[in-house]
């Protein structure tokens, strides 16, 4: 039983080897989301992304739930955000000086939570994956599809920003 342990951890550790299987951690990690509102904070195709989400539900890290023709998608178990959120703090803390990307935020910052200006999600700036600084400004985004259209439009979503 021992070593088996390794061999299942090992496996559990593949399915979560990939930068999108990992954002689509941080996305469900406070709530369970529909599948097309996934796709769109991920700017992901719709195949793409299946694939991905059935990757992750093969491994049992996430869990689905139908609702009409919606299917809903959750972390089965806390343990896999908190073990996410160990591996990111030990990254960040090792590139803080060399990374001058804010879309690597650092993690240490408890300011209360905000809202994504492209799709109104609540965020914190604690466990937002992508961030952007902009004259005094701090924006926090659920994920890379949000981050790349502010990025393009900042102009069209400053306006709707409300922070919470
Ligand atoms: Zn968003």
């Amino acid at each position: 039983m021992y070593y088996e342990v390794f061999q299942l951890h090992a496996k559990l550790l593949k399915a979560l080897s990939n930068p999108k299987r990992l954002e689509i951690i941080q996305l469900i990690r406070e709530e369970e989301l529909p599948v097309a509102e996934i796709q769109e904070m991920l700017d992901l195709p719709q195949g793409n992304l299946s694939q991905h989400l059935q990757v992750l539900r093969a491994a049992g890290i996430v869990k689905t739930r139908r609702e009409g023709k919606q299917i809903y998608y959750s972390i089965s178990h806390k343990n896999f955000i908190k073990a996410s959120d160990l591996f990111r703090e030990v990254l960040i803390e090792r590139n803080k000086d060399a990374v001058s990307d804010i879309a690597f935020k650092k993690m240490a910052d408890l300011v209360p939570l905000t809202s994504d200006p492209v799709c109104g999600m609540r965020v914190s700036p604690k466990t937002s994956a992508f961030a952007y600084k902009n004259t005094g400004d701090e924006f926090y985004f659920c994920g890379s599809g949000c981050y790349e259209r502010f990025k393009k439009y900042p102009k069209k979503y400053i306006r709707a920003v409300a922070f919470a």
